[in-house]
């Protein structure tokens, strides 16, 4: 434990300790209890707003009485009577928590702080600075079911672009690994960034959905079943070369090297009479291995154009959502637009992104319920979990929001989530779901029984197992205790579990920001990092974690020997929970000296980990 000031922040988020910095002018009792000074631009003034209540306050505040506010800089205790309401904001709001009798929810009291998937009683063991609060705008349902819509369309477009302009469908998953990509490259922040979309990346061409599209032109290349389906890929693909370099602007010299390569296969073709599966598929590499820099060539204007057609659209997309959430606020009678706190040099236990924008009035959400799942409607618009994740979600809640001690935003902050997922998952059948597949809760029990993990560096509120997380959303994961995306979190001790969702750029970058980390931190620190084990050829953040200075074991869990939990777990049935895992699993520990020393990864512990791993235990 640092020698510093080290309070459990846990409880209300904040340290209790005396503030010494600068911009820091309110009494450490007056910041635990959620007030914080702000300054109005409208009237050149400071106020101050109470980030638990939204209370806001010309006048400092005093504690124990709060009395009737004397103003409302920010119109949200007492609406003034200018402001407009949606019919729906109009409508008599249901005091309840969620678990009140009189609500529409199940009676039953949960309390489903362990289960057989999470337990979220592991406290943290993660110290970082203390942050400024995020400044982008909290979730709306409105807004969430427009964001919804535009990246259907946006797929849709996706779609269109690739089988007009290629004569391919577009990549499979290769739209949410964009969406990752993206968001790695994206310098966008606060108001007018968009939680899913990216509208500031230096380069406009994502390198990841290039390749993804160009990796599947002339024709998309499966694993055939059959000798026959072999010899039809090879064919498909020799015709689907030549008609490329015929018809684009190429050098004569690439027109002729494919030229000469496919003519040469028709012909090996035509000799065949008992051609194996391998024969064929030996010949496919060779041809692909031939053809490709020249279909590359050939192929990468339009291809480019795809990207940044998609790049620009996300933009504009990005622009009227935040359009639209500027005026909901506006409606709420929010007009300030503020700013966050300073950051201290205060050490703290981690605890959740709290979002420093107050929240709008949130609608009314309807609820029908069976006995083992719950939906929730909001406009007509029904999403339904499995009743257990409710409850989780309901823990999450109770543990980490601050701003809601009457439980009444929580339906529609579920909703919210509920929705922004399944907008991030995709709209097919099973899309998404291996970008959210998680590790078996053995897994997690054991690293955090003899490695202290207790953070998941990848996660949702759906499928985290520890309270305390990452995930790819602030503002509609904080609530419910994320710490935000990985790449804006910044820990210097505790014991971490990795496991990134397949992109490339993602992981490499996920690389990067342990290796500093690990290196601008003098307590222990340690990263047990899960990759697929792909090595043909090696992904780059495979060959960078292998290689790294801060490596202090690996070992690899055997393809089909292990399972990994269901990507869609909070809706999916019990027997689907689990699936076989076709590629082999890679872990790596990355530890400082410290974090070496005090969670050292001996044989004994590995092999405990390795069975942890171990199928009939996670059934
Ligand atoms: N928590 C599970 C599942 C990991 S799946 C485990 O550790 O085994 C990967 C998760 O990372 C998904 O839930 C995905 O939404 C989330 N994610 C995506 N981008 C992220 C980011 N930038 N930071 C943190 N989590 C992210």
């Amino acid at each position: 434990m640092p020698a510093l000031e080290m309070e459990d922040t846990r409880a209300n988020g904040f340290n209790s300790s005396p503030a010494h910095s600068p911009g820091r002018d309110l009494s450490s009792q007056l910041l635990e209890a959620g007030w914080r000074k702000f300054f109005s631009k409208r009237e050149q003034r400071p106020y101050f707003f109470n980030k638990f209540t939204n209370q806001s306050l010309w006048d400092e505040p005093t504690l124990g009485s709060p009395g009737p506010s004397r103003h409302d800089p920010l119109g949200i205790a007492t609406p003034s009577p200018s402001s407009v309401m949606s019919p729906q904001e109009c409508a008599p709001r249901r005091r309840h928590s969620s678990l009140d009798s009189n609500s529409q929810v199940p009676t039953k009291k949960a309390s489903l702080l362990i289960s057989s998937s999470w337990n979220l009683t592991i406290p943290t063991n993660v110290i970082m600075y203390e942050r400024a609060m995020s400044d982008v705008y909290p979730p709306h349902p409105m807004v969430e079911q427009s964001r919804a819509k535009s990246l259907r369309k946006l797929r849709q477009q996706y779609e269109e672009a690739c089988m007009t302009r290629e004569g391919i469908h577009a990549p499979l998953e290769s739209f949410n690994r964009w969406l990752l990509e993206r968001k790695v490259a994206d310098r966008a922040a606060g108001l007018t960034s968009d939680p899913i979309l990216s509208s500031d990346c230096e380069n406009p061409v994502s390198p990841s959905m290039c390749r993804e599209i160009l990796n599947d032109i002339p024709v998309k290349l499966v694993k055939p079943k059959y000798v026959s389906d072999a010899r039809r890929q090879l064919t498909k693909y020799a015709e689907g070369a030549k008609k490329i370099i015929e018809s684009r602007n190429v050098t004569p010299e690439s027109r002729k090297i494919v030229k000469w390569n496919v003519e040469d296969s028709f012909a090996w073709v035509r000799r065949q009479m008992n051609a194996s599966y391998d024969d064929y598929m030996e010949r496919l590499a060779h041809l692909k291995r031939q053809c490709q820099p020249h279909i590359k060539e050939a192929a990468s204007a339009g291809t480019e154009s795809i990207c940044r057609k998609m790049y620009n659209l996300a933009k504009d997309d990005t622009r009227k959502l935040s359009e639209m959430s500027a005026s909901i606020w506006k409606e709420n009678g929010i007009e300030e637009v503020i700013s966050p706190v300073l950051v201290t040099e205060r050490k703290v236990f981690c605890y959740p992104r709290i979002l420093g924008t107050p929240s709008p009035r949130l609608p009314t959400i309807s609820v029908s319920s069976s006995s083992d799942a719950i939906s929730l409607t909001y406009n007509e618009e029904s999403l339904s979990m499995n009743m257990q994740y409710f409850y989780k979600l309901e823990c999450l809640y109770r543990l980490n929001c601050k701003d809601d001690p009457r439980n009444e935003h929580f339906l529609a902050r579920v909703w919210c989530l509920l929705r922004r997922y399944q907008t991030y998952f995709g709209v097919h059948k099973n899309e998404g779901a291996a970008l959210q597949a998680a590790l078996p809760a053995t897994v997690f029990e054991c690293l955090s029984r003899i490695f202290g993990v207790t953070f998941e560096c990848f996660a949702s509120p759906l499928n985290c197992y520890y309270k305390q997380y990452c995930s790819a959303f602030s503002d509609t994961d904080g609530y419910f205790g994320s710490r935000g995306p990985l790449l804006d979190f910044h820990p210097i001790a505790g014991s971490f579990e990795a496991n990134p969702p397949f992109s490339e750029e993602l992981m490499e970058s996920m690389v990067n920001h342990f290796e500093n980390l690990l290196e601008n931190s003098s307590e222990a620190l340690s990263f047990v990092v899960c990759l697929p084990e792909w090595r043909d050829p090696p992904t780059k953040a495979l060959i960078r974690l292998e290689s790294s200075r801060f490596k202090r074991k690996e070992f690899v869990v055997p393809a089909l020997e292990h399972q990994y939990r269901n990507g869609f777990q909070h809706i999916c049935s019990k027997d689907e929970l689990h699936i076989h895992s076709s590629h082999g699993t890679l872990l790596v520990f990355l530890q400082n000296e410290k974090g070496f020393e005090k969670w050292t990864p001996n044989s004994e512990r590995l092999s405990e980990l390795a069975i942890s791993f171990q199928v009939s235990k996670t059934k």
